[in-house]
């Protein structure tokens, strides 16, 4: 399996930032022979961005991301973005179910569920964010938190299509804190979430999923945090929105 690094620049960014972004990024990818065989480069710009920015990419293997989504496919939602235009402006990934939105826009398991199944079935791939709040983890309560995530979300998913899925761990205390779960927290909650996937899709199925770990991920924590046997790749907030740090979290990912 390849590690996958998403670059999320949650509401960052300007039409002259992509604009510097993408040379920056391409020349300092070209410094790493042969990256795209052990790596999969995903970027997460804001939506008014995508369009240029998959324009931008053409041609080379860098996927872009939305950084949430509706399940509806069309309609009276005034604000929204669906699926299929998404996949219109050549945008393959979407985050959905970050902490920032199920905390500030009350989304709940099931909404994000909906989400998860619009996005399988016209073959865009997402990536379901779960984590738990530091109370929740002080209370012992933070395998509950993320099974009930991870399970709620991915009711009525068919085997077949959660294996186009990708998990990422983000605990909500790591997020833009600069306290990142350590390498090995990390790796027993994503051991603990593939064992998830095993007892509910089979063993096939959970070994598919890319589970990444996301939280104040940076230059100098990426190599312990992409040692860990069951991290397969990294979600990067404020270190993505420069290619100076970005650049080295992909080095620290290559095989
Ligand atoms: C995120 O936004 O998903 C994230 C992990 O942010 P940061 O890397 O800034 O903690």
């Amino acid at each position: 399996m390849k590690n996958w690094i998403v670059g999320n620049w949650k509401m960052n960014g300007s039409q002259d930032a992509v604009t510097d972004y993408v040379p920056a990024l391409l020349n300092g990818l070209a410094e790493f022979t042969g990256w795209e065989k052990s790596a999969r480069v995903v970027l997460c710009p804001p939506y008014p961005y995508l369009g240029m920015l998959a324009r931008a990419l053409i041609g080379y293997p860098i996927a872009v991301g939305a950084q949430n989504v509706s399940a509806q496919p069309q309609g009276a939602l005034t604000g929204e973005v669906s699926p299929h235009m998404l996949a219109d402006l050549g945008v393959t990934v979407c985050i959905i179910g970050h902490s920032e939105r199920r905390r500030q826009f009350a989304e709940s398991d099931d909404f994000i569920g909906e989400k998860l199944r619009a996005l399988l079935e016209i073959g865009l791939t997402p990536i379901l964010c779960v984590g738990e709040t530091l109370a929740e983890r002080d209370a012992a309560g933070h395998m509950d938190v993320v099974r009930r995530q991870v399970l709620r979300a991915t009711e009525d998913v068919s085997a077949e299509a959660l294996a186009r899925a990708i998990i990422a761990y983000e605990p909500v205390w790591a997020i833009g804190t600069g306290v990142n779960a350590t390498p090995e927290q990390a790796n027993e909650m994503h051991a603990f979430i593939r064992n998830l996937l095993d007892e509910r899709f089979g063993a096939e199925t959970a070994g598919r999923v890319p589970i990444l770990y996301g939280g104040s991920v940076n230059p100098a924590n990426a190599g312990a945090l992409m040692s860990q046997p069951e991290i397969n790749g990294t979600l990067v907030g404020g270190a993505s929105l420069k290619s100076e740090t970005f650049l080295p979290i992909i080095e620290h990912s290559l095989t």
